[in-house]
């Protein structure tokens, strides 16, 4: 069934815009299945390479975390040190909180940017650690929800990281049942890539004939 958009929904951050907030868990497909909603020919915006951009050398944020964290979290290149920075904050939630602070501002404002930009008929935002609240103003909040020991084994595969790592960084993250309680759309990718594409296909059909409305509304 489709839920109605409310146009209240529609915040004044993306004018016209139809943007549909993507998370999961790690390693739960959100990239794959954001590719594929590329294909259908919607927008991405990635919160992930926008943070990278951040933090990389001459990256918009790299003042701010040196003053806040000191010289040594940052590389001689200029970066911020990532490994250094994920074991500070990883341990101590403080630190986690005070960078992002830093971030979290700059990486909404240049998805606002993006918004105003991109092509596409409708936005897909990926947003690996939403949490629930509205402070993105997503129009539908899509979840891509996968079992966890799918998600470890994919993550292993993939990262070749341990798997006690792995279930330490899912104990950080909003749980499962969090995501899902506040999620418009779910897929369920806990089976083959493949079969996935015909639900794909479905939610890009609503996405966009909910997409045109608006932008008929607006006109
Ligand atoms: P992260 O949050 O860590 O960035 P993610 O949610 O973006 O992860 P992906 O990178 O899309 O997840 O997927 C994780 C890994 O699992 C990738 O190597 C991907 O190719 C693989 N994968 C995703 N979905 C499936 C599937 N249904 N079957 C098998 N492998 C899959």
């Amino acid at each position: 069934m489709i839920k109605v958009v409310n146009k209240s929904k529609l915040h004044h951050l993306y004018p016209d815009r139809f943007v549909v907030g993507l998370t999961g868990g790690i390693g739960s497909g959100k990239t794959r299945v954001a590719r594929v909603f590329a294909e259908l020919g919607a927008g991405i915006i990635d919160t992930d390479a926008i943070a990278h951009q951040l933090t990389a050398p001459g990256g918009g944020a790299i003042a701010a975390i040196r003053s806040c964290f000191g010289d040594e979290f940052i590389t001689d290149q200029g970066a911020m040190d990532r490994t250094r920075m994920r074991e500070c904050v990883f341990s101590d939630r403080q630190k986690k909180h005070s960078l992002e602070s830093i971030l979290h501002p700059m990486i909404r404002e240049e998805v606002v940017n993006l918004a105003s930009r991109l092509a596409g008929p409708y936005l897909i935002c990926v947003v690996p650690l939403l949490s629930g609240g509205d402070d993105w103003k997503f129009s539908r909040i899509l979840v891509v929800d996968c079992d966890e020991d799918n998600q470890i084994q994919r993550v292993m595969k993939r990262d070749g990281l341990s798997k006690e790592l792995i279930q330490s960084i899912i104990r950080q993250q909003p749980s499962r049942e969090q995501r899902l309680a506040f999620a418009t759309d779910v897929i369920q990718n806990s089976a083959d890539f493949d079969s996935l594409h015909p639900e794909i296909e479905r939610l890009h059909k609503i996405y966009l004939q909910l997409s045109s409305a608006i932008q008929t509304d607006y006109l």
